[in-house]
């Protein structure tokens, strides 16, 4: 019987791949992890959990995420938090007797700065990253050189490249979340409030957002047919302004007041940089939707209301991450 081991089972994708997988294939056994069950960055932990567990197949998920100000704050954490984990996890893949399959997680955000666009999985390694998310970006690079070598030894370690996300189970923190998140929960704040809506950035960066929904059947898809040392990046064709879909936002939630880009009104050019990240990032999409030619992505407006929706439904009751400390 298969048994799949989903690190990271309690984040963003992880809580879409439980309902994609309840729905897809009610005989699997699977295991969604949390930190509580398990802290990553502890080796000897985490080859107990694969001596106990014995997965046939491992999504590893598991990071320290956050949107672009915490990883400026942090960078060094983000480094070496990251580099334990999937050391850890994929060290435990390699030694364990049971593991048939696994599939990673890397990220867009990882990219050398400045590359020529569309960034292609062959580019990962060819300069220094963002300076915002230095150490993120490399943590999350090893796991390509990682699954490389465990090919090479007949190992199918496989790696994807997904591009921002956002869905249900986000982090809603308005200082640490990632954009969509971030923007949907100031937004209510503005309009509980009667405030401005502020936008950090010009608004004129533009970002390709994958449903994690989406990202979750993907990730299935390559679990069961797929088998390539080469990671694929998942990302949709269309690339949304900042701004526009802060506006997009503001209608969602009927919020009529102003909308105000932050560094539109103060700060130096080098602060607007590091406000906005990499203005521009286009990922190429295209070797995934060759692959996988009858995959439909959710069409962006439609997945933002959903999570627009999900968020107002849930966000007096305390439970959506990044909104329990406010008294709503
Ligand atoms: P997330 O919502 O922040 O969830 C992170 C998950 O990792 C949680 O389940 C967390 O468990 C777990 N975790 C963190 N530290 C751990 C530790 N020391 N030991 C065990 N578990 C630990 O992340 P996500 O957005 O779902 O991201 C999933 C993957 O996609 C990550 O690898 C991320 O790098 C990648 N990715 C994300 C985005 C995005 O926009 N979100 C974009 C591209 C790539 P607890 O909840 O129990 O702490």
């Amino acid at each position: 019987m298969s048994q799949w081991l989903i690190t990271g089972g309690t984040g963003l994708v992880g809580d879409a791949l439980r309902n994609e997988l309840y729905q897809s294939d009610n005989c699997l056994h699977v295991f969604f992890l949390s930190s509580r069950d398990c802290d990553l960055t502890d080796k000897e932990k985490v080859f107990k959990l694969f001596d106990e567990f014995q997965p046939t197949h491992v999504v590893h998920l598991a990071a320290r995420v956050g949107g672009l100000f915490d990883n400026l704050k942090n960078n060094a954490q983000f480094l070496e938090t990251n580099l334990l984990i999937n050391t850890n996890v994929l060290s435990a893949c390699n030694r364990s007797k049971s593991v048939q399959k696994v599939v990673s997680c890397m990220s867009t955000c990882i990219f050398p700065d400045g590359q020529q666009l569309p960034l292609r999985p062959e580019f990962l390694h060819n300069g220094l990253p963002h300076i915002s998310n230095m150490g993120y970006s490399f943590a999350k690079r090893i796991i390509d050189v990682q699954n490389r070598i465990f090919f090479s030894i007949d190992k199918p370690f496989l790696g994807l490249i997904p591009a921002n996300m956002f869905g249900e189970n986000d982090n809603f923190d308005t200082e640490n979340g990632h954009v969509i998140p971030s923007l949907i929960h100031k937004c209510y704040l503005a309009k509980r409030n009667g405030t401005t809506f502020f936008i950090k950035g010009s608004g004129n960066a533009k970002r390709q957002f994958l449903y994690a929904k989406d990202f979750a059947k993907i990730i299935i898809l390559f679990m069961k047919s797929y088998n390539d040392e080469r990671p694929v990046i998942i990302a949709p064709p269309e690339e949304q302004c900042i701004l526009d879909v802060a506006n997009a936002i503001a209608k969602l939630m009927n919020f009529t007041g102003p909308i105000c880009c932050e560094s539109s009104m103060e700060g130096s050019q080098k602060q607007q940089q590091v406000d906005d990240g990499q203005m521009i990032k286009t990922a190429d999409g295209h070797a995934f939707r060759s692959l996988f030619t009858d995959f439909q992505f959710t069409p962006f407006d439609v997945a933002l209301k959903d999570t627009v929706i999900h968020f107002l439904q849930n966000v007096k009751k305390g439970i959506l991450r990044g909104t329990h400390f406010h008294d709503y």
